[in-house]
């Protein structure tokens, strides 16, 4: 089972509902910090420490960490807390995720401190910001037109958030310089076939705007959904599409082994 810390976190309520969080807080707002095996992705498998800073850019509607995007939480820790915390769990592998962890330039201080220190690092971030520091992956989520909260789909209220979530949730200069880098990963979460046009269309927007290339095998097909009930109607269809198509399929294997536990 995974194993979470003693880390605790408050319920920032609505100081954080412009996708911030509130200020005079040192280091980092952690909502979780955990060891598990990652779920997602080309290191699916790899044991390792999950660092989850609060506070997100934008709303998707299916967001599976709602307490770090429509309902903030957080506890403050220092760079240092951080980095110990990080070393009693004992793994190689660290995943900075979020929310977007990129959000917060103490981020930057945090992954030179876990470089420094030997880890390899991955990034989980929407590709909405850019930052210069020591990535060993940059697992990339760009999010399309169907995670805009529509008043039908909104979690929380009635379609408030839809308007800033769409103008913000793509930057091709951001994704560009992610890609270019960086080691890196593209990973799309799949709703349905309807999803494949708009996924080649900004893979092919991608490659033209970066200089490096972008390879079938770096763009991830990943399924929607946050139980096993909701994988068992969307993870056959998301691999048959990448099977045809040629790019890649990741599993959530967090789900499959834990379901919609906390701290997986
Ligand atoms: S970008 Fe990620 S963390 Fe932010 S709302 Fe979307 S799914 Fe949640």
């Amino acid at each position: 089972m995974p194993v979470e810390s003693d880390v605790e976190a408050a319920d920032d309520g609505e100081a954080a509902g412009d996708g911030a969080t509130e200020p005079g807080g040192e280091g980092l707002p952690i909502n979780e910090l955990f060891h598990s095996l990652q779920g997602e992705g080309k290191l699916a498998g790899v044991p390792s420490v999950f660092v989850r800073t609060s506070g997100c850019n934008l709303r998707c509607w299916f967001c599976d960490s709602y307490h770090t995007s429509w309902e903030p939480t957080h506890a403050w820790m220092g760079i240092d807390e951080i980095v110990d915390e990080v070393a009693s769990h004992g793994a190689d592998h660290v995943v900075l995720t979020g929310g977007e962890p990129l959000m917060h330039e103490e981020s930057v201080d945090l992954l030179e401190r876990l470089d420094d220190a030997g880890y390899h690092t991955t990034v989980e971030t929407n590709g909405t910001i850019h930052r210069d520091a020591p990535v060993d992956l940059a697992s990339v989520s760009p999010k399309l037109a169907s995670s805009t909260p529509t008043a039908e789909r909104d979690p929380k209220g009635d379609g408030e958030w839809a308007e800033r979530h769409e103008e913000g949730r793509l930057d091709l200069d951001a994704l560009a310089g992610l890609v270019e880098d960086y080691e890196f990963q593209l990973k799309f979460v799949v709703t349905g076939p309807d999803d494949l046009p708009e996924i080649e269309d900004l893979v092919e927007r991608v490659r033209e705007a970066a200089s490096v290339p972008v390879r079938d095998e770096d763009v991830l097909l990943m399924p929607e959904g946050q139980t096993r009930e909701d994988l068992d109607d969307t993870r056959r269809t998301v691999a048959e599409l990448a099977a045809e198509r040629g790019y890649r399929y990741t599993p959530r294997l967090h789900v499959d082994l834990w379901n919609d536990a906390p701290g997986t």
